[in-house]
């Protein structure tokens, strides 16, 4: 079987490059696209992840606002903030780094951002607008990566079946949400802790959605031969070759696998370039909703 390899580099690299003209376009009107992202406490993945995020902005030409916040930052004023930057016209996004430290409740500080300023799809009318299949909220950045791999690389998903393994609200969720939509008119079933004889379930699958955090979970056993496979995973396991210690590999053993699939994505390099590319698409999408409603 010929497997091709799903290059997430090279497809967020496109969309990069096509944001970038309609940046331009926009700051030539006057409405350069606004980010803020707001970090609670020193978590160091969560600081490395703001840091991409800026960067990415910088790139792109979207104007940024980075806001680090000490641990002890308490939720009112967390609020405040948000209310701030609800109100500030330079900015089209806000995205909260997750997770925030315990004594936040996240759930109510997502209920305060503006739901039009909501570029990661967090907001309940967001999740609402994605069931209803509004096109004008914001969904979430990873399965919303996942979405533009199978058409960048022209994967049939009508007709289907695509079992997503993992319910969060982050990716199962809306992915499978997107998966059923449509648009895309697959035929979904969401697995999840509880789902007995997952192997089982996935041979049956086409595609294959893995977002649970377990390191080489799905193996050969999951495959039906000629399906598709995404891997959203990112997990660290101890590496005493690699310089920090530790490598990242995927919720898929994928060279256990990638000979019987028909497409599958690389860890790293497949569905992770794909999250910030998507996070710059929804805040220029923010911007060109909030200043034609103005
Ligand atoms: P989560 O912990 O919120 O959800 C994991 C899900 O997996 C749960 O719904 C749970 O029911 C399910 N699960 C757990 N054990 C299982 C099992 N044995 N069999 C079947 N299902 C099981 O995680 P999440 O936030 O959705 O993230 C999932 C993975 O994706 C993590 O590795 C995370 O790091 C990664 N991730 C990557 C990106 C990216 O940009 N590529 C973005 C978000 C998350």
């Amino acid at each position: 079987m010929t497997t091709t390899l799903i290059n997430g580099k090279e497809v967020s690299q496109r969309i990069r490059e096509g944001l970038k003209t309609e940046i331009a376009a926009l700051t030539a009107q006057g409405h350069t696209p606004g980010l803020a992202v707001v970090l609670v406490g020193e978590d160091p993945a969560s600081q490395v992840y703001v840091g991409s995020k800026v960067k990415a902005c910088a790139e792109l030409g979207i104007y940024s606002q980075k806001w680090a916040l000490p641990t002890e930052t308490t939720q009112e004023e967390l609020v405040q903030l948000i209310h701030k930057l609800n109100a500030d016209d330079r900015i089209h996004g806000i995205l909260v780094q997750s997770p925030p430290p315990k004594h936040i409740d996240e759930e109510a500080v997502v209920l305060n951002i503006d739901p039009r300023k909501d570029v990661d799809g967090f907001h309940p009318v967001n999740v609402a607008k994605l069931v209803l299949e509004e096109p004008d909220g914001f969904v979430p950045c990873t399965p919303l990566g996942c979405m533009e791999l199978l058409k960048a690389y022209g994967i049939e998903t009508a007709g289907k079946h695509a079992v997503v393994i993992g319910r969060s609200m982050i990716v199962g969720k809306p992915m499978a949400n997107l998966l059923v939509s449509k648009q895309a008119n697959a035929t979904v079933t969401i697995a999840h802790s509880r789902t007995k004889d997952l192997a089982a379930l996935c041979r049956t699958a086409d595609i294959i959605v893995a977002a649970v955090g377990r390191p080489k979970m799905v193996t050969a056993d999951f495959i039906k031969p000629g399906a598709v496979v995404l891997d959203v995973g990112i997990n660290r396991v101890p590496d005493a070759t690699a310089a920090r210690g530790y490598r990242i590999v995927g919720d898929v053993d994928f060279e256990g696998v990638r000979d019987q699939c028909s497409y599958i994505t690389p860890v790293p390099g497949g569905v992770g370039p794909m999250t910030i590319a998507m996070l710059m698409a929804n805040t220029v999408k923010a911007c060109h909703q909030l200043t034609t409603a103005s």
